[in-house]
């Protein structure tokens, strides 16, 4: 029979930090990725860098070693005082490593398709038979073909979307008034870096939203621009001059803000485009319609940059995120419901999971209504962690039990890795 004390179901951000600790403290633990590689936002989402969250970070282990491990690969960089500047592709390969050191049974392609639960109990969770490849071959196919049963003592939701809370039942937090527009991240390579960092710093007088490093020779820099008021937004003529020309449409500028990526010395990763049309990211026919708008705009923000951003002349469309960015969906109702009050007055709680002083981060689809509010060290409890439903089912990530806008602050990488690490230890010691 199959059988381990940790099932982890998703191999994402905080999917990947659970799985290393609980490894690391000898808890016999399997994670399961429906996608064929881990990493989640990171790499399938193409979400780098990770945002810096404060100096006073708990539970960082995982993010240090997984800092140590992409740096030993040359996959980081760390800019402007952030270590979190990672190259996507050789995090998928940083991440295969850190589970092999922590002996994590890992399964890619593998789809979650029913639980066994007894009473207020997950017993264990069953795979559909379309497993194209097991990283760690642990898992024993039956004689027809089918998987049997995996049983576990715990399990960690880990998929963003509380997948395996909803197969359980639970009760959820989301509310369809409340949401946050999906973004479809790309990348575009061929970019003559250096030229274009010559460009934007005299173009960009005041500086406020660029920055230009040079790291062991080579450039880094960011910057951006949005449609709403209170910066000093450079490239706005650009984009106004866009939009009249009709290269661009107008919602096409609501967010654009670009990055340099370790290791790929001529490619710029782009933190949009922002897809400001109310979809719900659990409806698969809005998630479907929302992938071609967002790769839609995507071909007319290439087209923008290569007519306006100098060193983009050549550049070229090389990578587009093969997951949708999501910023918010379902949220477990957990045994501590955590509130924006208890965020902003930093309550301190027994058992936390994380520190951090990241912003409440709250995009709008309406210009000028997004929430971008500094706040001091707040602390989240392990209790926001855990099903109110069922006995031995933990949730790690974006879709932890807090109100809409604490997951607003809270849903950052940094913070979710801190979440993971922090679920881990405490089933690790509960064991
Ligand atoms: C567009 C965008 C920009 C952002 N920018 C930043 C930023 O610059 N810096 C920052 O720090 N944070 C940023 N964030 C926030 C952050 O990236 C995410 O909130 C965070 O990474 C979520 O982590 P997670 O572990 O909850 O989910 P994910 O990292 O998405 O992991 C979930 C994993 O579960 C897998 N999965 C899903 N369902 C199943 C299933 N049924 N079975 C098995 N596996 C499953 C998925 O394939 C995925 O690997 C951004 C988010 C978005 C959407």
């Amino acid at each position: 029979m199959n059988k381990y004390d940790l099932i982890i179901a998703g191999g994402g951000t905080a999917g990947c930090a659970a799985a290393y600790t609980a490894g690391k403290f000898g808890l016999k633990t399997l994670l399961i990725e429906k996608n064929i590689h881990l990493g989640g936002t990171i790499t399938s989402g193409l979400v780098v860098p990770v945002m810096k969250s404060g100096d006073n970070q708990i539970n960082t282990d995982f993010y240090n070693a997984l800092i140590e491990e992409l740096h030993s690969i040359g996959g980081q960089v760390t800019y402007q005082n952030n270590s979190g500047w990672f190259n996507p592709e050789l995090t998928k390969i940083a991440l295969d490593t850190l589970m092999d050191k922590a002996n994590v049974d890992v399964l890619f392609n593998t789809h979650i398709q029913d639980v066994i639960k007894e009473y207020k109990e997950i017993k264990a969770i069953c795979l559909s038979k379309d497993i194209l490849s097991p990283h760690n071959y642990s898992i024993q196919n039956t004689k027809e073909g089918l998987f049997e049963p995996i049983y576990a003592r715990y399990v960690i939701d880990a998929t963003g979307d509380c997948e395996i809370a909803k197969l359980c039942g639970c009760e959820f937090l989301e509310n369809s008034n409340e949401n946050q527009p999906t973004s479809l991240r790309f990348i575009m390579d061929g970019v003559d870096v250096k030229r274009f960092a010559q460009w934007i710093l005299e173009f960009d007088k005041d500086r406020e939203v660029t920055t230009v490093e040079e790291i062991d020779g080579i450039t880094h820099l960011s910057t951006a621009y949005t449609w709403d008021n209170g910066k000093k937004w450079a490239l706005a003529p650009l984009f106004d001059d866009a939009v009249n020309k009709g290269i661009l449409k107008d919602a096409d500028r609501n967010y654009f803000q670009i990055f340099t990526i370790p290791a790929m010395p001529n490619a710029i990763a782009f933190n949009c485009p922002r897809i400001i049309e109310n979809y719900d990211p659990l409806c698969i026919t809005d998630v479907s319609k929302v992938l071609k708008a967002g790769r839609e705009s995507i071909l007319r923000l290439s087209n923008f940059c290569k007519t306006y951003l100098q060193g983009f002349e050549n550049a070229y469309v090389s990578n587009i995120a093969d997951m949708l960015g999501v910023r918010v969906s379902r949220r477990i109702k957990g045994k501590y419901i955590y509130t924006i009050e208890d965020l902003k007055s930093g309550k301190k709680f027994e058992h936390p999971v994380l520190i951090s002083n990241y912003p409440v981060d709250v995009h709008s689809r309406e210009r000028n209504k997004s929430t971008l509010q500094k706040v001091q060290d707040y602390q989240l409890p392990i209790e926001s962690l855990m099903s109110a439903d069922i006995e031995n089912l933990f949730v790690a990530g974006r879709c932890l039990s807090a109100d809409f806008m604490a997951q607003g602050a809270l849903r950052v990488q940094a913070s979710c890795f801190s979440m993971g690490e922090g679920v881990a230890k405490y089933i690790a010691n509960s064991h």
